[in-house]
């Protein structure tokens, strides 16, 4: 089968955590809320750093710039490889690239209650006047639940760039540039690309690396996966696995997605963990009816970058 996209969707379990913040009043960090302040959400732009610094974390040296200075050298810096860049030009090279990797906001999925944490600071009692009483204590809202998270590989095109091929007709007033199709300014190869697709994996695995995690714990790897290797990319099949307010998967969607994704010739492999979804068994049983196998986490991420070790990429 020709490998054109790998999905993955999963759920996350945090403890009370603050992920990602907006800026609050004061020394208040506010937690970034959706549907009327009952959930958390991580934005997909802070997904995506957490992942590239886990990815990074495991591969310092083929990170060669960092995301507010890309050095645009696809070729050689798997950051701007796969963070993708829009930069100034300076010479040769390209400006801009999308990134191949397209990732989701992380949602929340169950309606719970914002705690307030109280931070002392070491300076709480150096100063006695009172203009400097904000200073000495800061709260941060938490909240604890189970996230759902998703993003789509375009497998074609890390390490790889394509750049329009222009060609100028005329002189002077009436020159014109003329689009003459694509040409591929960049490609690392099948062996470089593919040690990239399982480095994105293993990063997506170890996912780790929040804002405001200095010393929590909390991280948002999949411990309920699905992960789909596609002959085509699209960034269809993103909704699955969306759990009710009661913590269950919604099992008609899932089966619809499962059934299309058969229907399409798409593979699924299923990573599991007990006890993150209320309705377990019946999520099971459904599994058993699609003959879709329930392993550990780890092992559907194996047998996945198994298939990309064998592909045609
Ligand atoms: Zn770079």
């Amino acid at each position: 089968m020709k490998m054109k996209a790998i999905s993955v969707v999963w759920l996350a379990r945090t403890d009370l955590s603050n992920l990602n913040s907006g800026q609050g009043s004061g020394n208040l960090t506010e937690l970034k809320t959706y549907d009327h302040g009952r959930k958390p959400y991580v934005s997909g732009q802070a997904v995506r750093r957490a992942l590239f610094d886990t990815i990074a974390r495991a591969y310092d040296n083929r990170f060669l710039c960092v995301a507010e200075k890309p050095c645009c050298d696809v070729a050689n810096c798997w950051g701007c490889d796969l963070r993708g860049f829009l930069a100034p030009k300076s010479g040769e090279g390209s400006d801009r690239r999308w990134s191949p990797l397209k990732v989701a906001p992380a949602l929340g999925q169950i309606p719970a209650e914002i705690v307030t944490d109280l931070l002392t600071r070491m300076s709480i009692f150096e100063k006695e006047d009172s203009s400097t009483k904000d200073n000495r204590i800061a709260h941060v809202q938490l909240m604890e639940n189970i996230f759902r998270l998703a993003l789509v590989l375009d497998l074609e095109n890390i390490g790889r760039m394509l750049e329009p091929v222009k060609e100028e007709n005329g002189k002077g007033k009436n020159k014109e540039e003329a689009f003459k199709g694509w040409q591929v300014t960049v490609d690392v190869g099948s062996a470089e690309r593919k040690e990239r697709i399982k480095a994105v994996l293993d990063g997506i695995y170890n996912l780790n690396g929040f804002a405001k995690q200095a010393r929590a714990a909390a991280s948002l790897a999949p411990e309920v996966a699905l992960l789909t290797v596609q002959p085509v990319y699209n960034q269809r099949g993103l909704r699955a696995l969306e759990l009710n307010d009661k913590g269950e998967v919604d099992l008609k969607q899932l089966a619809w997605t499962l059934d299309e994704h058969k229907a399409l010739g798409y593979q699924d492999f299923f990573g599991y963990t007990p006890g993150v979804v209320s309705n377990e068994a019946e999520l099971l049983a459904l599994l058993q009816q699609k003959e879709i196998e329930a392993q550990p986490v780890y092992a559907a991420f194996e047998q996945v970058k198994a298939l990309v070790a064998a592909a045609d990429l």
